[in-house]
């Protein structure tokens, strides 16, 4: 469930990704899973997670694992 992902070099759990994403502490996360996407900076390989930001919200966020690139599927 809670499998660990090495981006940008550091490794990360779900919910420090999640927060890499978001910006601030979050309050849970799924698992981290791959995506056919690639990063519209770099060309690196994109991950993602859902989570909540808010005991209300679900979120799935976009990570690039290789540079600062990162999004959500609230600007979809
Ligand atoms: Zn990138």
């Amino acid at each position: 469930m809670s499998e660990n992902r090495v981006v940008q070099g550091r490794m990360v759990t779900p919910k420090r990704l999640a927060e890499l994403i978001e910006g601030e502490d979050v309050m849970d996360a799924e698992s981290i899973e791959d995506t056919d996407r690639a990063c519209p900076e770099c060309g690196g390989d994109v991950i993602e997670v859902g989570y909540m930001p808010s005991i209300t919200e679900f979120v799935t966020g976009y990570k690039c694992q290789d540079c600062d690139w990162a999004a959500t599927d609230r600007e979809e």
